[in-house]
């Protein structure tokens, strides 16, 4: 365990009866860290969660929290204040109310709840909503008064299950930079469970992908987006096109892989481990590093000859979807200017093509 470790999940599986909703997990989360653990609908991100909340007990291996095991302790008694951000504030609570109620719990005096309480409603830029009840306000201010009540209790860790969901996409985006500024001047370590790429990797230090009980990958999102470690990863990000085939060379120079669009070269930096000849493999290109061109350009490059299907233009970035012979689709992203010389229409052949550095290997699945 390294010194600023706060959280490490040692072997923990979790199972529901048969089921496994949870296969051997090992991580550590560090002091002060945003984490987001992100995976689709059942994948075990919100079970996770709940292990380390204490509202689940692993069926198998050790949570532990400051080094100590807290598998079997309930929240409550943990000498490591953590908070769960549940949005379901009290109806019959005013916001001041709400804020202060965990304080009261703990036994703070009147005043000094009262002081705090205003201290967070400030913080959060609602102080003058400290008198009204919860029914009379908007989601984004609910989500405020919400982070306050939470916050208030100066936890060590906040453990938060997609708090954004419910919100629209201009007040996601807002309350995206006051949760990662609170965290920011907090440091207090923030578990953030979300199915939403952008959320995860516009607030989070690290991001755990889950898929069906099974963390697939570790990494800052930079990592993760770079060198995407599983298919599933490249495929769940969907920033990449994938290509898999048979390894037909590899040596230090490269590797080069037999696939239906064609072969394709990787340079030897692209991947920390050399393939196999005859083995499957999967080469990943980020879309945003796929060029287009009407004819190849010389050099160490790949080139994928292509029809155009589709455009979609979002602010100064488009996306050109273009299909192989064999029905393979691609994607290119680009700034406009970089496709003004191109006669990008419907049914135009082009040639896909990057440099054989900017290939990636997965090294698994
Ligand atoms: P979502 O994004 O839909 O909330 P999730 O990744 O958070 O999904 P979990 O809630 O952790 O997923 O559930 C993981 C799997 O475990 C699911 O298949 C779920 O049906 C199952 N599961 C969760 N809790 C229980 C339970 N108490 N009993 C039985 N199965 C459960």
């Amino acid at each position: 365990m390294k010194n600023d470790t706060l959280v490490s999940f040692e072997g923990v599986v979790k199972r529901f009866g048969e089921f496994v909703a949870v296969q051997r997990m090992d991580f550590e989360i560090a002091k002060g860290e945003f984490l987001a653990i992100m995976g689709s609908s059942g994948c075990g991100k919100t079970t996770t969660l709940r292990m380390l909340a204490g509202l689940e007990a692993p069926t198998e291996g050790v949570i532990r929290l400051s080094g100590k095991p807290i598998n079997h302790l309930p929240t409550w008694s943990r000498d490591t204040p953590m908070v769960w951000q549940s949005l379901a504030l009290f109806p019959f609570l005013n916001v001041r109310e709400n804020v202060e109620f965990a304080l009261k719990m703990r036994g703070v005096g009147k005043s000094e709840r009262r002081r705090r309480a205003e201290q967070w409603l400030d913080r959060m830029q609602i102080p003058e909503f400290a008198e009204r009840n919860i029914a009379q306000l908007s989601g984004g201010q609910r989500q405020r008064v919400a982070l306050a009540r939470s916050l208030v209790v100066e936890p060590e860790i906040l453990l938060l299950d997609e708090p954004l969901s419910a919100l629209d996409a201009a007040l996601k985006v807002r309350m995206q930079s006051v949760l990662k500024n609170l965290q920011r001047e907090t440091g207090i370590t923030f578990v953030y469970v979300t199915h939403s790429q952008s959320e995860a990797f516009s607030m989070a230090d690290r991001v755990v992908i889950m898929s069906r009980g099974k963390i697939e990958q570790i990494g800052t999102p930079q990592e993760i987006y770079r060198a995407p470690r599983t298919r599933f990863v490249a495929d769940f990000l969907g920033s990449s096109n994938i290509f898999t085939g048979k390894v037909t060379g590899a040596d230090t120079s490269g590797v080069a892989l037999d696939t239906p669009a064609g072969l394709l070269h990787l340079a030897s930096a692209g991947g920390p481990a050399r393939p196999q000849i005859g083995r499957e493999a999967t080469l990943t290109v980020l879309d945003t590093k796929t060029n287009l061109a009407l004819e190849a350009p010389s050099g160490r490059v790949n080139a994928v000859r292509v029809r155009m299907i589709g455009e979609e233009f979002v602010g100064a970035t488009a996306t050109i979807y273009l299909e192989t012979a064999k029905g393979q689709e691609i994607r290119v992203q680009k700034g406009h200017d970089e496709l003004a010389s191109l006669p990008l229409e419907i049914g135009q052949e082009l040639v896909a093509w990057w440099a054989h550095e900017d290939g990636h290997l997965v090294t698994e699945g």
